[in-house]
């Protein structure tokens, strides 16, 4: 999902495109990777202030609830980022910075018939590490 397809989306489903909600999608659309309610909230108390931690965190879970984040648990804390709607892939994630790379890949192709009259109604593949620029010298 990009930032035009997200104000799209708000529009058609009757939500106002406020200046503070379409800062939070350049936020999240510039990122590259998981961010926490607090790392938007430094963000957003910069440029709109007095804007309280409620607000920025309403919008969060509105969007999530859109589709137009997605969230992971990192650290014991809940990260978000945009979601990727294009293809089905997977992500490694970075525990330092929260970067994510692509996984082209989905574990679920060699799962084959090991769930044979099972519904399968959705599945998770993470991959935790450090990436290039955290991993120490
Ligand atoms: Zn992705
Ligand atoms: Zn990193
Ligand atoms: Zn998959």
């Amino acid at each position: 999902m990009n930032k035009n397809e997200a104000v799209n989306l708000l529009n058609k489903k009757g939500y106002k495109t406020t200046s503070r909600r379409k800062d939070i999608l350049t936020y999240f659309s510039k990122a590259d990777g998981y961010r926490t309610a607090k790392d938007l909230n430094q963000y957003m108390e910069e440029i709109h202030e007095g804007i309280s931690f409620d607000t920025v965190y309403r919008n969060l879970n509105l969007y999530d609830e859109l589709g137009i984040l997605e969230t992971t648990e990192l650290n014991g804390e809940k990260h978000f980022r945009m979601k990727c709607t294009h293809d089905h892939h997977h992500h490694f994630i970075c525990n330092t910075c929260g970067k994510t790379k692509k996984i082209p890949v989905c574990p679920m192709d060699d799962v084959g018939n090991t769930l044979n009259n099972y519904q399968i109604d959705g599945h998770k593949f993470e991959i935790y590490g450090l990436c290039p620029r955290c991993v120490p010298a």
